[in-house]
């Protein structure tokens, strides 16, 4: 399985870039969503990451659900280009121009990309490639429509909510384990 997938597409976020194996389970988070499987030889320790076990909510699991069918269309800042997209601000050129009531500055370095033409991630969608606007009701919490996207197709993934603030718990098939924030929480 590629937990690589769920980690944050943010470079510069070094702690959660990459997965990371933590009390027998090896992790993957973006910053609202963690999934974690049986640790896998090859994924690190990484004294940086996160402790998962403050991010778990304090209450046991209540009643599970499955996920529901979620639709979406890819994001229109990105198309759907997950990684090294072309930056928004510039088009990929890397230099913007700017004006005032007497000058016209061309060939500023974009702030976006730092003059790279890319950036590594859409912030429009978090890097999920669909357009983040749905919601989901499930239970007592709502979630954005490319967070359950995300996880839809990991085998007999459920989800149980355990409030409208708090991460809801996630399993799915093989000993897999998760929390996902519900909406209003993401993109922060
Ligand atoms: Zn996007
Ligand atoms: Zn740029």
């Amino acid at each position: 399985m590629d937990l690589k997938k769920y980690c944050s597409k943010d470079q510069t976020k070094y702690s959660i870039a990459e997965p990371f194996t933590q009390d027998g389970i090896s992790w993957a988070t973006n910053g609202w969503m963690i999934i974690g499987i049986p640790a896998l030889p090859e994924v690190p320790v990484n004294p940086k990451a996160p402790n998962i076990s403050r991010v778990a909510p304090n209450m046991e699991p209540q009643e599970w659900f499955d996920i529901p069918e979620v639709e979406v269309t890819p994001c229109k800042t990105c198309e759907g280009v997950i990684n090294n997209f072309k930056c928004p601000e510039c088009y990929g050129s890397g230099a913007v121009t700017l004006k005032n009531d007497f000058t016209v500055y061309e060939g500023i370095e974009c702030g976006s990309c730092d003059g790279d033409g890319e950036v590594p991630f859409c912030k429009h969608c978090y890097g999920t490639g669909v357009d983040a606007s749905g919601m989901i009701t499930i239970g007592a919490a709502q979630f954005k429509a490319n967070a359950l996207y995300l996880i839809k197709n990991l085998p007999g993934i459920q989800i149980s909510p355990t409030g409208e603030y708090t991460p809801a718990y996630l399993r799915f098939d093989g000993g897999g384990v998760g929390f996902l924030m519900p909406g209003k929480d993401h993109n922060k």
